[in-house]
């Protein structure tokens, strides 16, 4: 408890409350500005364009089918926690911070603030996560050990996004101009009227009040920001996967947000323990644009749109 007051009181906890509440502006510059680091041969198209399909990623250059386009690692990244003991066994432990096998290396070092909740592969990934699993460890105390165990992969995530806000300007601006459909909820709410949704989408809703209302505990400040970054986390975040494509958490990065979905990708996510390389399905020429599926492909195509549809209301 005097942890939280002290960070209560730090400049990190002030930084972190103007950032949420900047998020929740519109800006107006076009969205190039905040993606300086893009290289070369990708470029946005529709810049101006906000929280639609028009804007996206075309190609200066051609590639060859096999070719990686870009090579990243995403800005966020959360993999699931083993919760259960029975699952122990046949579900793999992961490093927070390095994603590596828990169970192979045999080795392992909990953080003791969060009684474990939050497992490095070593001293090194702890120290690297530090900066941001400090605030997170006081968030996860927040909790008895049984509401802690419920904490979704997705809380964690948008919770490491409005951490990371606090020190990055530039991921503030970004997270204000990407698509969010957030005003979706604000006019139900504001209505009370959720009848217009779909059933998933009112569970979504039901689950973003109970996340921003968690948030707005922690933090003390501005709940249309936490909402938005709620949003902005379910329509951007893809799954995260291991080199065997087997899902293992979820992850946020925003330029992959930037490519728009399609059914009928002709670009393909492929991991690399922390690194993601996206990669040319067919030859593509300059111009065109990048499309990615967001969903697994392996879905069939109308269970798929309306994953979409109920997820991402597209
Ligand atoms: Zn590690
Ligand atoms: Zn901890």
């Amino acid at each position: 408890m005097e942890d939280r007051n002290l960070f209560r009181q730090s400049l990190e906890y002030n930084r972190i409350r103007n950032a949420i509440k900047r998020v929740s502006e519109q800006s107006l510059c076009p969205i190039s500005q905040h993606y300086g680091y893009l290289p070369q041969h990708l470029n946005i198209k529709n810049p101006c364009q906000r929280g639609n399909a028009e804007r996206g990623i075309t190609l200066k250059q051609g590639f060859d089918p096999g070719d990686v386009i870009y090579d990243f690692h995403p800005k966020l990244e959360v993999v699931e926690i083993n919760q259960s003991s029975e699952s122990a066994d046949s579900k793999d432990n992961l490093c927070a911070h390095c994603l590596k096998s828990l169970n192979i290396s045999k080795m392992g070092v909990e953080c003791g603030g969060c009684d474990g909740f939050v497992k490095y592969c070593c001293e090194q990934c702890m120290v690297a996560d530090l900066a941001v699993h400090m605030i997170e460890c006081l968030y996860l105390r927040s909790f008895d050990s049984e509401e802690r165990n419920k904490i979704s992969c997705v809380e964690r995530l948008i919770l490491r996004l409005i951490i990371t806000l606090g020190s990055d300007d530039t991921l503030v601006r970004q997270c204000q101009d990407l698509t969010s459909h957030h005003e979706v909820y604000l006019e139900a709410k504001k209505s009370q009227d959720f009848s217009n949704l779909s059933l998933s989408q009112q569970s979504l809703c039901e689950v973003t009040e109970a996340y921003s209302l968690g948030f707005l505990r922690f933090f003390g400040c501005h709940l249309q920001g936490l909402i938005k970054l709620c949003f902005v986390v379910y329509v951007n975040s893809t799954v995260l996967q291991n080199y065997y494509d087997e899902p293992i958490g979820i992850m946020f990065d925003p330029f992959f947000s930037l490519i728009n979905h399609s059914c009928e990708p002709n670009t393909i996510l492929v991991w690399k323990g922390r690194r993601a390389a996206l990669k040319a399905l067919k030859k593509l020429q300059p111009g065109e644009e990048l499309l990615v599926s967001y969903c697994p492909v392996f879905m069939p195509k109308s269970e798929r749109e309306q994953q979409l549809q109920n997820s991402f209301f597209f």
